[in-house]
């Protein structure tokens, strides 16, 4: 009998997770820094490598800023030697524990044509995420449900595709490659509905159906995006435990594991504990590969990607790996112009263009760098949503309907561009 209740234990265990204790960031707080030269920064990301340093943003230019995230005990020796380098620095955000216990605190419940009970303005777990997909493929006329791959843990990777029939090019947006970088995903499930369902018959949508199939993928990193919501808020990596036999570390960076250019030595690291482990190899991620596939798949027939990533306000085009640019570079100014700035009259946010890798910081392995290098997907970017800092990745759940406006309008502006530009 005994054996059976701990059986019966086990299972539920399996089932629903182990009770976690769920990280906590009280007191802990990011440093906003305006470096002075890429000089500065290698040093200041360097010293802060003693300090488990949790690195927020990279700037991508001298007029953007290096954002620290500091853990409480570690804060008054960091500082310390920040003041040593001589580095001026200010105080971002206070505590990050009050930001996380706030960003669910939200007004409004937006429903979903496709389930009235899945809210568009509340963040989701990767389970009801995938179930909403599979509701979404049942409503709509235009979408289908499919999977790209599994997860290390298992999960499904699942991305709707949403066509009018017959034979066009295709636009492939994902969500989620980071874990912590929830309005991506959220973001993504809006664009899904307004795409899918047209809740409000919008000419717009319309013609973007009949112009373009439509990739929409929620979720690359469902494993990553679960631990977020679980155990610790602040996770970036995919789950992968594999990578030594030490184990020590878990997770793959997967914005620096796609295979082209592969390099950790390029913004990347080998070092399995660091936050932008590149993996053993190109591709060593089942979650990688699987969006590698999924491009593959529709070689030809695929014209853009976006990779949604927050924060910053961006939209950036290739190479991460290099900072020599695109022989079309013209071509992916012009069309991420006219993204950018159709975001900004909804709701005023301020979108900056620019160069994936800049002088001051290359990173190789990125999924935009694959898609335009690896499959030949002409007009790939990197989108850094909202903000610009103020909450960073804890973006508050009331900010998902708005993003998720600003962005459908940048992307019809874009695709209704890139349209009439490559005479399609
Ligand atoms: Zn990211």
């Amino acid at each position: 009998m005994r054996s059976f209740f701990l059986l019966l234990l086990l299972a539920v265990a399996f089932t629903y997770g182990l009770p976690s204790s769920k990280k906590r960031f009280d007191g802990n707080q990011v440093l906003r820094i305006l470096p002075k030269s890429s000089d500065e920064i290698l040093k200041i990301v360097d010293m802060g490598k003693k300090y488990n340093v949790d690195i927020w943003n990279i700037p991508k230019s001298l007029n953007s800023t290096l954002d620290i995230h500091v853990d409480a005990h570690n804060l008054k020796e960091f500082v310390a030697e920040l003041k040593s380098l001589g580095t001026n620095y200010m105080t971002w955000i206070e505590d990050l524990q009050k930001l996380i216990e706030n960003e669910n605190v939200h007004s409004s419940h937006v429903k979903s044509r496709a389930a009235a009970s899945f809210s568009l303005s509340h963040y989701h777990s990767n389970f009801q995420i995938s179930n909403h997909l599979d509701a979404v493929a049942l409503s709509s006329r235009y979408a289908t449900v499919h999977t790209a791959g599994h997860s290390v843990q298992g999960r499904a990777i699942k991305y709707l595709k949403v066509s009018s029939g017959g034979s066009k090019k295709a636009i492939i947006i994902d969500g989620g490659i980071h874990a912590r970088e929830w309005i991506s995903t959220a973001v993504v499930m809006y664009l899904i509905d307004q795409l899918a369902m047209n809740p409000d018959n919008n000419p717009e949508i319309t013609s973007m159906l009949q112009k373009f199939d439509w990739y929409l993928l929620p979720v690359m990193n469902p494993d990553g995006y679960e631990y977020s919501r679980t155990n610790n808020r602040m996770w970036r990596k995919n789950r992968a435990t594999s990578h030594s036999i030490t184990g020590t570390c878990t997770g793959v960076d997967l914005n620096r594991n796609f295979g082209f250019h592969w390099n950790p030595a390029i913004g990347g690291s080998r070092d399995e504990c660091e936050e932008t482990f590149a993996g053993t190899k190109a591709f060593s991620e089942p979650e990688s590969r699987a969006v590698g596939h999924l491009m593959q798949s529709i070689r030809g027939q695929a014209i853009a990607y976006l990779n949604l990533h927050s924060y910053g306000q961006l939209w950036l085009w290739p190479w991460g790996y290099t900072t020599s640019l695109p022989s079309d570079l013209a071509d992916l100014k012009h069309m991420a112009g006219r993204g950018a700035a159709a975001i900004y009259p909804s709701h005023h946010a301020h979108y900056t263009t620019g160069g994936d890798a800049t002088d001051l910081y290359p990173a190789a392995g990125g999924a935009d760098d694959f898609a335009k290098g690896g499959a030949g997907i002409k007009y790939s970017y990197t989108v850094e949503l909202r903000d610009t800092g103020r909450h960073g990745f804890v973006l508050p759940a009331s900010t998902i309907i708005p993003s998720g406006e600003e962005t459908l309008k940048g992307i019809i502006a874009f695709a209704s561009e890139l349209y009439a530009y490559e005479r399609l």
